[in-house]
């Protein structure tokens, strides 16, 4: 998991990274990862669909296939799954950032708390005196809802 914690940006790490979870590298997954990756916030399937296509024509995946990449790589933690409240999954490459965690109700596009923010010190407090008790499956589930500046 170590390697996720740097921005992928080579093609072939993103190949690497998908056979290394037994799954086939093709020419999608490897765009549909790199993406991810490299976007600040969650994206939904159809942002995603919507931002590939943009990108580059020979990046266009159906949208049926794009369902089951991104089924694929949350399955096998390659990337992580956030529920709206919208109840729209939105994918993300890092979702162990404590940060990452308001939600805009209005448009429902994710931001990052700041960094200096006092609750994201005090949750990763919290979450390291857990991780010293030793117990090292648990996740903190957190969410901050209001109004992004463009929608307010
Ligand atoms: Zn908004």
């Amino acid at each position: 998991m170590s390697l996720l914690r740097n921005p992928i940006t080579a093609d072939s790490e993103c190949e690497e990274l998908i056979r290394s979870k037994g799954l086939r590298a093709t020419r999608a997954a490897v765009s549909v990862l790199k993406t991810i990756h490299s976007l600040d916030v969650p994206v939904s399937h159809d942002d995603l669909q919507d931002y590939l296509s943009q990108q580059k024509p020979s990046n266009v995946v159906d949208s049926v296939t794009l369902y089951r990449i991104l089924d694929r790589l949350s399955h096998v933690k390659l990337i992580d799954k956030v529920l709206g409240s919208d109840r729209v999954w939105r994918y993300t490459g890092e979702r162990d950032q404590l940060n990452d965690l308001y939600e805009c109700e209005s448009c429902h596009q994710h931001f990052n708390l700041p960094r200096s923010s006092p609750l994201v010190t005090l949750l990763e407090q919290f979450s390291n005196q857990l991780k010293r008790k030793g117990d090292a499956a648990f996740a903190i589930s957190f969410n901050v809802h209001g109004r992004c500046n463009d929608c307010s």
